[in-house]
């Protein structure tokens, strides 16, 4: 016999996982159930013209799920497998409701849906041949032109698609997915490897586009979502098992309902934490020893020129790095590890890096437990488990084959990775690619634990603003033309960091009631007030 609740345990109900005080209405039904011990969803979001709808929400909760039900790859079957469920009884489960139109299109086969999937590394594997040849071969609503120049393709057009960078190919993905002529557009995370500047541009790109068209956005990237999208469902429930996606709640609240880990209409505990914002810049209490000298050093390539002004790190902090794309931070991190050698010829000796490059593959057929143990002696320790294994979720994925694991999977392994090994300083390039907010927020804790048990220095590289305001206590910023010179400069304090990139960006972040930082639309008056007064970033 099967549980009522959520119709796919048989004695502990896994809604035993979730505070849930009044079941949901929507959750009288299913709305497809992949088999009898298989994920169920409840719930869809709702396509809307003229709007950007938001999806916010873990990892394996049924997005993709709720996509292919609203693309016709998957035909709904409300929970009932036993038999083939006509459209007839589906639609009539839908009758009054805001779905019912858009369902019967569905039902008819006429709606035609462009895609923009999570991962991208398959792209050059199954399109072989220029950027240029992919982007033409799709340009259906003609505004190629216009793509490519606010993207700044103009440079990679001739290069072939194996040869794209992780941000490159991030780029040329979401090109030919809002190149389409479709019905419903869905894009699954368009941030991974894009710096801030690049997200900027893809949202207002996303915005021009849901202007006459049906956008539904999945993205990690909270301050981005947020601008973008005009509505949000939040989808909670328990990866794999059971996922359940709200009705639509306007964006500044559904983004502030899921960060407080409360879901107010469906009277839902999400999180037994609330996520909360520095208001003001976090100048650290703690008394920290130096653990190194940065050299002041150049390093020049053909065409490419990093200068690095020098500055000190200390034990047990984390540096946030911020930063362009193409600007010389992955090159800052291979002088630090020795890799490069700066241009006087001195090689960076004096301390061990561990380090996490900004873009994770994996050929090897050996499992993660394996690949741990070599990094590590303490795999068998309990620090280890409670401090590593259990939080980046790894326990269930200890006897997976590393080259089967999916992106975010994958990300979180590499993070472990190069947290095991002994080493004085860390450098993790863009840890919050392909992770989900919840994951990011856990992943934000055992890197600051990390840093302060080994007394050991971590910079952070990344593009998410939240993951870098809640991951440092300070800001190495780099300045300078991508793929011509980098400055790099600090560390600085947060406050004057934040203060420092995104006035060159020219960004400014308003706060909300509950403190929580949101981008101020361009030129608006709050944007303009701030900019006068310098503050871009601890304003309220
Ligand atoms: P998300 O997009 O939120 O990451 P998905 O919709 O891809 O989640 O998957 C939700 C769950 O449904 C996952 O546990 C996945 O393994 C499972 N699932 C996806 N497709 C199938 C299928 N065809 N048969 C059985 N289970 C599936
Ligand atoms: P970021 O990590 O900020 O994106 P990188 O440090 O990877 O930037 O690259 C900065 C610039 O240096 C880019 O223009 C890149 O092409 C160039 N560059 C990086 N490594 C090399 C190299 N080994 N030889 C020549 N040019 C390089
Ligand atoms: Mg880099």
């Amino acid at each position: 016999e099967l549980c009522v609740g959520c119709g796919i345990c048989i004695k502990k109900c896994p809604f035993e996982a979730l505070d849930i005080i009044q079941l949901p209405e929507e959750l009288d039904t299913p709305v497809h159930r992949y088999g009898p011990n298989a994920f169920v969803l409840y719930g869809l979001p709702q396509p809307v013209a003229g709007k950007v709808t938001g999806v916010l929400g873990p990892n394996g909760i049924g997005k993709s799920t709720a996509v292919k039900i609203l693309s016709g790859q998957v035909k709904p079957n409300l929970g009932i497998f036993e038999r083939e469920v006509p459209w007839e009884e589906i639609l009539k489960y839908y009758a009054g409701t805001e779905l019912l139109d858009y369902l019967q299109q569905v039902a008819k086969k006429t709606i035609r849906a462009s895609i923009k999937p999570q991962y991208i590394d398959f792209i050059p594997k199954v399109f072989k041949g220029k950027v240029g040849d992919l982007l033409k071969a799709n340009d259906e609503r003609k505004q190629l032109d216009h793509l490519i120049r606010e993207l700044a393709l103009d440079t990679i057009l001739d290069k072939d698609l194996s040869t794209l960078s992780g941000g490159e190919l991030q780029r040329v993905a979401l090109t030919v997915a809002l190149s389409k002529e479709a019905d419903f557009y869905f894009l699954d995370e368009v941030t991974p490897f894009l710096d801030i500047y690049q997200r900027m541009i893809a949202a207002k790109l996303i915005r021009e586009l849901a202007e006459s068209h049906p956008v539904i956005l999945v993205e990690h990237d909270i301050a981005i979502l947020d601008m973008v999208a005009e509505t949000v469902h939040i989808a909670y429930g328990k990866p794999a098992a059971f996922g359940i996606i709200t009705r639509p709640k306007g964006v500044r609240i559904g983004v502030n309902q899921y960060l407080e880990g409360f879901v107010a209409e469906e009277n839902v505990r999400i999180r037994d934490y609330p996520v909360v914002f520095e208001t003001r810049g976090h100048e650290s209490d703690v008394e920290r020893e130096i653990l190194m000298e940065i050299p002041a050093m150049t390093k020049t390539f053909p065409g490419f020129t990093l200068k690095v002004t020098g500055g000190e790190v200390r034990r047990g902090e984390v540096l946030g790095i911020v930063g362009a794309n193409g600007i010389g931070k992955s090159t800052f991190a291979k002088l630090l590890a020795g890799v490069e050698t700066p241009d006087d010829g001195k090689k960076f000796d004096t301390v061990t890096v561990s380090y996490k490059p900004q873009y994770v593959t994996a050929t090897t057929t050996d499992t993660v437990e394996f690949l741990l143990r070599q990094a590590t002696r303490r795999f068998d320790s309990s620090y280890y488990q409670h401090e590593i294994l259990e939080p980046l979720g790894l326990m269930p994925l200890l006897q997976s084959e590393v080259n089967h694991l999916s992106g975010g999977e994958l990300q979180r392994v590499a993070i472990a990775l190069c947290l095991s090994r002994d080493a004085d300083l860390y450098i993790l390039d863009e840890p919050s690619a392909h992770l989900d907010v919840e994951q990011r927020l856990v992943t934000t804790k055992v890197i600051k634990r990390a840093a302060e048990d080994k007394g050991a220095g971590i910079m952070v590289i990344d593009h998410d603003m939240y993951t870098i305001d809640m991951i440092s206590e300070r800001l190495l910023v780099f300045d300078g033309v991508p793929g011509a010179n980098g400055l790099a400069t600090g560390p600085f304090e947060m406050k004057e960091g934040m203060n420092t990139f995104l006035g060159l960006l020219g960004i400014t972040f308003r706060r909300d009631k509950t403190g929580r930082p949101r981008i101020n639309k361009p030129g608006s008056y709050l944007d303009r007030e701030q900019k006068a007064a310098g503050e871009y970033y601890y304003y309220n």
